[in-house]
């Protein structure tokens, strides 16, 4: 699950986008909406299924969204997430499950 997230921070899973660039014939849309184009940035953050588990996600934590992109919450989660206080291993465990779940039902969409 963190090898996933530590991809998905450095933008090296290989998402459609990043495919397309090695094979121009790649499907560049995403395989959970089919409507955009798949990034990293789509797939985490702005597809409407990742928003829906972010919502509920947040929704348990007693929070909302804030409105951010996924580089933009990167950011902000690695630098007001620091630490290892049970409330911060648990949004860092909350970040690392839901990119892993998005992932893993990206990945078996096309598989
Ligand atoms: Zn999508």
């Amino acid at each position: 699950m963190s090898f996933i997230l530590w991809m998905a921070v450095r933008g090296r899973l290989p998402t459609r986008d990043r495919i397309h660039k090695y094979d121009h014939g790649a499907v560049t849309t995403c395989v959970l909406c089919n409507s955009h184009l798949e990034s990293h940035a789509h797939l985490f953050f702005e597809c409407l299924f990742s928003r829906a588990i972010w919502t509920q996600l947040l929704n348990y934590c007693g929070t909302h969204w804030i409105g951010l992109c996924w580089n933009d919450f990167i950011a902000w989660a690695s630098t007001h997430w620091r630490g290892n206080t049970p409330v911060i291993v648990a949004k860092k465990l909350c970040l690392g499950a839901a990119v892993y779940h998005i992932w893993r039902k990206r990945t078996c969409h096309i598989f």
